[in-house]
């Protein structure tokens, strides 16, 4: 491999890479704005020069290449100068607004400034003044005087989202991003501008002036908005969810994610209005109304309805639930029941897909359940509902009511037993016992994308079940400065649990012991008996996933 010198160093390079590559490669950091290794090169904003010997000026490091032999210092006096005097010019008609700004404490341009600037202006004019509240679109707002024109917006919508809806207007000082006329900046993935603007010219809506972010903690996590599986990092603060945004994964969504698996995946996590929050089961002598119940008797009334071994049960396993609670499921069904009857509703939406990372398959795992030998329903599953064979239905995180099956269909059924975490109309109407599970983000667990890549889910928020296994929980850093505001004290926590726990409890009192305590547990016990795969642990899922080879 070729070689070259940066900083004293010796770095290999593969031929082809820039000077700001090859460093990055070798753990050198060189200060860059508009350079983004998603993007094209534009070599606009010139905090990337660098001192290579022989040559009679700075170079910008993102656009030079890398070359045999060649000597670069990136800290010597010129270099240093020349970054004084970039972060000097930039800030000449920046704003300063930081105490207000929602990227203050992840900004480039706040970091530099402390990083690679004097410290201190000798610009005393008038500043120049621009609009600060300028809506570029349904998601994305636009604040004029601290764009740093990089281009990175620009040329994101062009090359990435493949739709050119931001241009730059204007000259010199008066420079600006803009849309074109009578249009908006409203691709599907248009609030990736927002982590990539290196300053705080482009936020969120969604997210505006809700949290600083020093004030969260972030977890990484997976989004279950396709079969896609992009990897997010989740920002909670007071038990509750405020942002998602993309975790690099080159194998899996590189830097990006799509605007509807932000906007839509989280929000029902901490919605008291709909989350169920107890289990709950239909009294015998009142058949019309769900009472709430503690978790003992909901498993018990389970075990009483499912006990009659004249009823023959169907499973409904989940895609949008884990490998580990649709294992579970199989296996209580085989132990328990001696059944293989467990089917789920897959759901195919051929208009969500695109060529980028969109899948028309809307759900998280349902290659995890193929991986399982669990199917989709099929005719011949509504026939013997009709026909009445059988008795009961067990069913986990789905709505039944996709069947379409009428109501006299539904009639032969004498028992239904969910695992639920937010309402729905026919198992409210139908259900004999109700489970309060637990949403992704409140689990450890894992999903397995549409490639076969088995991925990780970490608890991102606490139900109350976490706070009995943890004991004190703390819930954010707010709690430690006791900074406090009652706007922002919300703190909930619903008793919800794992489905494989669930099922794992249930499984216990008809006398079985699964020997599951942790999910860790279920997943080594399912890689090894239904995918071949010895001695997983979540330690080998690792951040960027595991393929399974097909
Ligand atoms: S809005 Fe942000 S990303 Fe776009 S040109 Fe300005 S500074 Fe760069
Ligand atoms: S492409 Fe799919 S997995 Fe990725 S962010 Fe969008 S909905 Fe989520």
């Amino acid at each position: 491999m070729p070689k070259l010198t940066i900083d004293n160093k010796e770095v290999e390079f593969i031929q082809g890479q820039t000077v700001i590559e090859a460093a990055r490669k070798s753990g050198i950091k060189i200060p860059h704005f508009c350079w983004h290794p998603g993007l094209s090169i534009s070599g606009n904003c010139r905090i990337c020069l660098v001192e290579i010997e022989r040559l009679p000026k700075l170079a910008i490091a993102c656009s030079t290449q890398a070359a045999e032999g060649m000597v670069v210092h990136t800290k010597s006096e010129k270099v240093v100068d020349a970054q004084n005097a970039v972060m000097e010019f930039l800030l000449i008609n920046h704003p300063l607004d930081c105490p207000i700004c929602d990227e203050a404490g992840e900004c480039k341009l706040q970091d530099y400034a402390f990083k690679y600037s004097k410290g201190a202006s000798r610009f005393d004019e008038e500043k120049n003044h621009k609009d600060k509240r300028i809506t570029l679109g349904p998601n994305v707002m636009f604040d004029r005087e601290r764009c740093i024109s990089c281009s990175r917006c620009i040329r994101f919508c062009d090359e990435i989202a493949k739709e050119p809806q931001l241009t730059f207007i204007q000259r010199g000082e008066k420079v600006t991003i803009t849309t074109f006329p009578g249009k908006e900046l409203d691709n599907p993935y248009s609030m990736n501008v927002i982590e990539i603007c290196p300053v705080g010219a482009l936020t969120s809506r969604d997210f505006r002036f809700r949290s600083r972010v020093w004030d969260m903690s972030f977890t990484d996590s997976i989004c279950p908005g396709c079969s896609k599986g992009c990897n997010t990092i989740v920002g909670v603060r007071k038990n509750e969810i405020l942002r998602i945004e993309p975790r690099q994964n080159p194998d899996v969504n590189e830097w990006w994610l799509c605007d509807w698996g932000r906007l839509n995946t989280t929000k029902y996590v901490n919605d008291e209005k709909h989350r169920i929050n107890s289990p709950m089961i239909k009294p015998e002598e009142e058949s019309e109304k769900l009472i709430k119940v503690d978790w003992e008797e909901a498993v018990s009334k389970s075990v009483s309805d499912l006990s009659n071994k004249e009823k023959k049960v169907l499973f409904f396993a989940s895609p949008y639930s884990t490998l580990e609670d649709n294992y579970t499921l199989k296996k209580f069904a085989k132990e328990i029941f001696d059944s293989s009857d467990v089917v789920y509703i897959p759901n195919i939406d051929e208009s969500f897909g695109d060529d980028l990372l969109k899948k028309p398959d809307r759900t998280p795992n349902a290659a995890g359940l193929k991986a399982l030998g669990i199917n989709p329903y099929t005719e011949k599953t509504l026939d013997d509902i009709a026909a009445g064979k059988y008795k009961a239905v067990y069913a986990i995180n789905d709505d039944l009511d996709k069947l379409h099956l009428s109501k006299t269909k539904w009639n032969n059924i004498e028992t239904f037993i969910f695992h639920l975490n937010s309402y729905n109309r026919f198992a409210y109407e139908n259900a004999d016992v109700i489970f309060s599970e637990s949403t992704y983000a409140e689990i450890n667990g894992t999903f397995m994308n549409f490639e076969g890549r088995i991925q990780r889910l970490k608890p991102i928020v606490a139900t109350l079940e976490q706070e009995r296994l943890l004991g004190e929980y703390s819930m954010s850093r707010l709690d430690k400065f006791g900074a406090a505001n009652d706007r922002w004290m919300k703190e909930v926590r619903f008793d919800a649990r794992p489905t494989w726990k669930i099922i794992t409890q249930i499984a216990k009192a008809f006398g079985v012991d699964f020997k599951f305590e942790y999910s860790e547990e279920v997943f080594a016990e399912m890689c090894a008996k239904e995918l071949g795969l010895n001695d997983m642990d979540y330690e080998k899922v690792g951040s960027r996933g595991y393929p399974v080879k097909k």
